[in-house]
């Protein structure tokens, strides 16, 4: 187009109500966990007598996250609730400019993530057995006492990672508490990280004010995204490998304080092209 056309267009365009600004239009996927969030270090606030109070805390973390998406620039915001069935919140508390998605996915860790540029991984946990880590689990806190993928000890964050540089797609932002940061910097090298509380125990930590914790995911949202085009797709070798140390039926909680690692857990490893369907597969 000839400089005079593009102007023209320009012109038209602004008539319109297009801003020349809006150009930089962009889609963020909020990945949203539970145990992570702010406030939350009991097993009672995640499914139990206290589970509105997980769920509040999570909508809270949610709605800070997405504001700050609009706030920089993010005219898409899709948010899937991610903890056990996926329906954990309640879609009217949730800021209507997000896309909820909830329920089940089947074969898909991130239904509609066409088109996106920045996963962020929100309230998430370290990995299984995680000293210090609250809520510490790699996928099923009863049946999987630890996973490998080809061969290097993993959990949620790194899987989960792999899975969005399978579609091309940059995990930039993971928020949890201080044990799932340093993971995060271990599995992605430049992610921004936020912390929500600081891990003493499988179920104690020490909080942050909820205001405070708001504020601090806020701020990294804002640099994460800033940022979104610096942070590499998080990459393994295929064919892929995972391994899972799986417990036997009735074993506690990895995260229960009383838990004692299981000596000669029953071992299961499949390869495949796709972590994706490694992860879910039909045996998980
Ligand atoms: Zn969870």
């Amino acid at each position: 187009m000839k400089k005079s056309g593009r102007m023209l267009a320009v012109l038209v365009g602004c008539a319109l109500g297009w801003s020349p600004l809006r150009a930089s239009a962009f889609k963020v996927y909020i990945f949203a966990d539970m145990e992570g969030c702010t406030g939350i270090d009991h097993p009672s606030q995640i499914r139990e007598e206290r589970a509105a109070e997980g769920v509040a805390a999570m909508e809270g973390d949610i709605n800070a996250c997405v504001a700050a998406c609009v706030e920089a620039g993010a005219t898409v915001v899709v948010v899937r609730d991610g903890h056990g069935s996926g329906s954990n919140v309640a879609p009217e508390r949730i800021d209507r400019r997000a896309e909820l998605i909830q329920g089940p996915s089947g074969a898909h860790r991130y239904p509609r993530i066409e088109g996106a540029e920045a996963v962020i991984l929100l309230g998430y946990h370290a990995k299984s057995l995680t000293p210090g880590g609250v809520l510490a689990h790699s996928y099923s806190s009863q049946s999987i006492q630890r996973m490998f993928l080809n061969g290097r000890e993993v959990g949620e964050i790194g899987v989960d990672a792999v899975i969005a540089g399978e579609h091309g797609v940059p995990v930039v932002l993971v928020i949890g508490d201080d044990k799932t940061c340093a993971e995060a910097r271990e599995w992605i090298p430049g992610v921004v990280t936020c912390e929500t509380k600081e891990g003493t125990g499988p179920q104690s930590a020490k909080r942050l004010p909820a205001d405070e914790a708001r504020r601090r995911i806020r701020e990294a949202t804002l640099e994460a995204l800033r940022r979104r085009r610096d942070i590499p797709l998080v990459r393994t070798e295929y064919p892929a490998a995972i391994r899972w140390e799986r417990l036997p039926k009735g074993s506690r909680r990895t995260y229960d304080p009383d838990f004692v690692p299981v000596a000669d857990p029953r071992i299961e490893e499949r390869t495949g092209d796709r972590v994706e369907a490694l992860l879910l597969g039909p045996w998980r």
